[in-house]
C-alpha cells in the first residue's frame, strides 16, 4: 500500500524502529510527520571522532573533536562561584588549556598529571588562545566505541525518556537513508550545479547527516542552503515578472493642473536631485500601463513625504483617488495636517480615517469616498478594512512599510477591480541581502541625499550620573528657541513598570524644567487619541518645550524645530529604534544633538550599539551591525515575509549564498520564464510542489 505514496511523504510511523507510539511523540515534539520531515531534521552540530587532531591544527571553526596528550600543570583558579580548574595538555605539536567550571573538586581528585588522556570537546578562543572548556576525558586504554563524524540532533526530554535521544534519531535517519526505496531527486538544473560547484542533492542529504569528512559536511550544508534560497528567489522573481507583465487599465498619462500648481507655486523648497530622480522613476512606472510596485528607500529626514504627495497629485490629475497609509495614529494625523496645509487653496479633498474616527465622520468619509469626491485618503491600517470602498483608487502609498506585513501591502491591491499602483516607503535601511528577499518582488528607488543645509546630528553617550549637566544643556537649547524630546523605554513585557517609570520621569523632568518658563508634555501609546493629538499639537506649535515620550514618536514624526533627542536607558533599545529616534531631530537648519543616556553597567551588546550610534549616522552601516547583533529574526519586516521558515539559511551570515542564488534564479528565469525547458524539468516538478507548500504570501496576489 505505502509503496504508492512517494517515499518522502510516507507516514513516519512506518519507518522501521518507529511504530505508533514513537510516531506520536515525533509528531508532538518535533513536528515530524513524514519520512521527509525526518530527513529535514538536520543535525545542529557534529562530533568529530573520525581522527585525533594535532593540537597545533586546532582552531575555533572546528566542531567537537578529540586530541590526545599528556596532562600537566593542574591548577585551581578563582574563588567561590567563579572557581575553575585548569590543566594543560601537550601532544608534542603544541599545548592547550582544558578548563572546567563545574565538578572542580571531583576532577581535582581524579585527574593525574603525567598521564595520557584523550580529551574531547569544542575548541574555542579565550583571550586569543585556543582552549577547550568542559572536555570529556578518557584514559587511553579505554576503548572508544563511536567513530567517524557523529551528528547531534536536537531532541526534547520527552523524546529522550523514550529512547529517542540524539543517537536514537541518528539511528532512524540511518535507517531512512539505507532504505532500498530511498530516492532523492535532483531539483537544481545541472548548469547551476556546475557553475556553483554544488554537491548533488542525494549526496548532500547523506553528508549533512553523516559527513564522510568534515569538509564534505560543510559542502552538503552549503548545497542545501543554496537550494533553500534558490527556490525562494525563483518564487519571488516569478511573482515579480508576473506582475510586470500584466496590463492594467490604470494608466496615468498626463501631468496636470494639480501637479503643476503644487510644484510651481506651492512647494516651499527646491527638491533635492535625489527626490527629482525618484519622482521621474515613479512617473515612468505610472504611465506604462503596468502596475507599479516600488519601494522607496530613504533615510530618516530625506524627504519621502513630498515624493508621496506629488505622486498622489499625479493620480488625482488623471482622475484617480489616492491613499496614504501610516503605521500610527500620530503619524497619520501629522501627514493629514501637513498635506492639508500644503494643498491649501487647491481643489483637492483630503480625508483622515483611523481606528479612533467616530461613526458619523466615518459615514461621511465613506460616502465621499464612494462617490469620488474625496481625492486623497490618509489613515492607519483602518484603510485596509474590507468595508472601506473607493470609487476608483489609482495609487496606494504605504509609509514606513517595515511596520506592516507583506499581506497588508497586498490588501491594498484589492481596493479596486484593477489593482492600484503601489508605492511603499521605508526609512529602515535594511542590508542588501535582506532587501533581496523581503522586498525582492519590488523595484527599488532610493533617496540617497539629505536636503541641503542639514547639519549632521552630533551624538554623544552620557551616564545617568551626568544628568544634571544634560539638563543645563537642554535649558540652553530651549532658551535658543529649540525643543527637546526625552524618550523612555517602553517594552511590552514590562509595560506597567515602564509606564510607571515614564510617569516618574515626567515628574522629575517637570521638577527640573519648572513652569512658567518651561512647559513639559507627556506622550505614550496608552493615551486616548484625543489626548495624544492635543499633546502633539502643543509640541508642533512650539508651546511645549520638552516632550517626555515613549517610542510612539519613533517613526515619521516631523517637528523640525526640535534639536535634542535624549534617550533614557538607551542600552535597552535596539539599533534600528535608536536610529529612528535620532531621526526625529536634525530636520531643520540648526545643529541637533542626540544624547544617549545609560547606566554605568553596560553589557557587551549594549556597548556595541551605543558605540555604533556615536560613530555613524549611516543607516546602512547601522543596519548591518544590527543584523549582526540580533540576527535577522528580529529585524523589522522579516516576520511576515516567509523568511522565518528558512531552515538552514542565516540571513545575517549567508549573504554570499543569497546573492548567488538570486543571480542563478534570475539567469534561469531569463532564459526560461515558465520553467518549461526539458533541462529544467526536475526544477519544474520541484517548484510546483514548493509552490503548494509555501503559498502563504503568494495567495494574497
Ligand atoms: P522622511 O523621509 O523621514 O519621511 P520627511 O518627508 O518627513 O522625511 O521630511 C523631513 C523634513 O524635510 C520635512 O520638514 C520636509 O518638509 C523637509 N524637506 C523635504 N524635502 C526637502 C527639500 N528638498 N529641501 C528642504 N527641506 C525638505
Ligand atoms: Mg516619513
Amino acid at each position: 500500500m505505502s509503496n504508492k505514496i512517494p517515499f518522502l511523504e510516507r507516514n513516519i510511523e512506518y519507518l522501521k524502529g518507529v511504530g505508533p507510539n514513537r510516531a506520536e511523540l515525533l509528531r508532538a515534539e518535533l513536528n515530524i510527520y513524514t519520512f521527509g520531515d525526518l530527513l529535514f531534521h538536520f543535525p545542529f552540530r557534529y562530533i568529530d571522532r573520525s581522527k585525533i587532531y594535532a593540537i597545533k591544527d586546532l582552531d575555533e571553526s572546528l566542531p567537537f573533536i578529540q586530541v590526545k596528550g599528556r596532562i600537566s600543570d593542574i591548577r585551581k583558579e578563582g574563588l567561590g562561584k567563579a572557581q575553575r580548574l585548569t590543566a594543560s595538555l601537550s601532544d608534542g605539536s603544541g599545548r592547550i588549556d582544558l578548563v572546567w567550571f563545574q565538578g572542580v573538586k571531583w576532577l581535582e581528585d581524579s585527574l593525574k598529571a603525567g598521564t595520557e588522556y584523550i580529551a574531547f570537546g569544542k575548541p574555542s578562543v579565550f583571550r586569543n588562545v585556543i582552549n577547550i572548556t568542559h572536555p570529556e576525558l578518557s584514559k587511553i586504554e579505554q576503548e572508544e566505541k563511536e567513530v567517524g563524524i557523529i551528528p547531534v540532533y536536537s531532541v526534547t526530554e520527552k523524546l529522550r525518556a523514550r529512547g529517542l535521544d540524539s543517537k536514537g534519531i541518528s539511528k532512524l535517519v540511518k535507517t531512512l537513508l539505507e532504505n532500498p526505496d530511498f530516492e532523492i531527486k535532483e531539483n537544481l538544473p545541472t548548469s547551476v550545479i556546475l557553475r556553483q560547484s554544488l554537491l548533488f542533492r542525494d549526496i548532500a542529504f547523506k553528508n549533512i547527516h553523516f559527513p564522510e569528512q568534515w569538509q564534505k559536511g560543510e559542502e552538503a550544508r552549503h548545497r542545501l542552503k543554496f537550494e533553500e534560497m534558490f527556490f525562494m528567489q525563483v518564487k519571488i522573481i516569478k511573482f515579480k515578472l508576473r506582475q510586470k507583465s500584466q496590463k492594467t487599465q490604470i494608466k496615468f498619462d498626463k501631468i496636470g493642473e494639480l501637479f503643476n500648481e503644487y510644484y510651481h507655486n506651492k512647494l516651499p523648497f527646491e527638491l533635492t536631485n535625489a527626490q527629482k530622480k525618484v519622482i521621474k522613476e515613479i512617473w515612468a512606472d505610472l504611465k506604462t500601463g503596468h502596475q507599479m510596485n516600488r519601494l522607496l528607500q530613504g533615510d530618516v529626514g530625506s524627504g519621502k513625504t513630498v515624493v508621496a504627495l506629488i505622486s498622489m497629485l499625479i493620480a488625482n490629475d488623471n482622475g484617480y483617488q489616492a491613499c496614504l497609509m501610516a503605521p500610527t495614529e500620530i503619524l497619520a494625523t501629522q501627514h493629514f495636517d501637513s498635506i492639508t496645509k500644503a494643498l491649501d487653496g487647491m481643489n483637492v479633498n483630503v480625508g483622515l480615517l483611523m481606528g479612533s474616527t467616530k461613526t458619523a465622520a466615518r459615514k461621511e468619509l465613506a460616502e465621499l469616498l464612494e462617490n469620488g469626491e474625496l481625492h486623497i485618503l490618509i489613515g492607519t491600517h483602518a484603510l485596509i478594512e474590507d468595508h472601506v470602498k473607493f470609487k476608483n483608487l489609482g495609487l496606494s502609498v504605504i509609509d514606513e512599510q517595515h511596520r506592516f506585513g507583506v499581506a497588508q501591502r497586498y490588501k491594498l491591491w484589492q481596493k479596486n477591480t484593477e489593482p492600484p499602483h503601489v508605492l511603499v516607503m521605508t526609512a529602515t535601511p535594511i542590508p542588501r541581502t535582506l532587501a533581496m528577499t523581503v522586498y525582492g518582488d519590488l523595484e527599488i528607488s532610493a533617496i540617497d541625499e539629505l536636503p541641503v543645509g542639514r547639519k549632521p546630528i552630533r551624538t554623544v553617550h552620557r551616564y545617568e550620573r551626568g544628568l544634571n549637566e544634560i539638563y543645563v544643556f537642554m535649558k540652553e537649547q530651549i532658551r535658543l528657541g529649540r525643543q527637546i524630546y526625552i524618550v523612555y523605554p517602553l517594552i511590552e513585557e514590562s509595560e506597567k513598570l515602564d509606564l510607571q517609570s515614564l510617569q516618574e520621569g515626567f515628574e522629575i523632568i517637570k521638577h527640573h524644567f519648572p513652569e512658567p518658563e518651561f512647559t513639559v508634555g507627556m506622550l505614550h501609546g496608552k493615551m486616548k487619541s484625543k489626548e495624544k493629538e492635543i499633546v502633539m499639537k502643543g509640541f508642533i506649535a512650539g508651546t511645549t518645550h520638552v516632550l517626555v515620550s515613549t517610542t510612539v514618536i519613533e517613526v515619521g514624526v516631523n517637528v523640525p524645530n526640535a534639536s535634542v533627542m535624549a534617550i533614557m536607558n538607551a542600552e535597552r533599545f535596539g539599533l534600528a529604534q535608536l536610529h529612528q529616534l535620532r531621526g526625529r531631530v536634525g530636520r531643520g537648519a540648526d545643529q541637533s544633538f542626540c544624547v544617549l543616556i545609560t547606566s554605568d553597567k553596560l553589557g557587551q551588546d549594549g556597548r556595541k550599539r551605543i558605540d555604533t550610534m556615536v560613530q555613524t549616522t549611516d543607516g546602512f552601516k547601522i543596519a548591518e551591525v544590527d543584523m549582526e547583533l540580533r540576527g535577522p529574526g528580529d529585524i523589522d519586516g522579516t516576520r511576515q515575509s516567509g523568511l522565518m521558515n528558512l531552515k538552514l539559511i542565516n540571513i545575517a551570515t549567508d549573504g554570499k549564498i543569497i546573492e548567488q542564488s538570486r543571480i542563478e534564479a534570475e539567469r534561469v528565469l531569463a532564459d526560461d520564464p515558465f520553467i518549461k525547458r526539458p533541462e529544467h524539468q526536475a526544477m519544474h516538478i520541484y517548484f510546483e510542489e514548493y509552490g503548494r507548500k509555501n503559498n502563504d504570501w503568494s495567495r494574497v496576489s
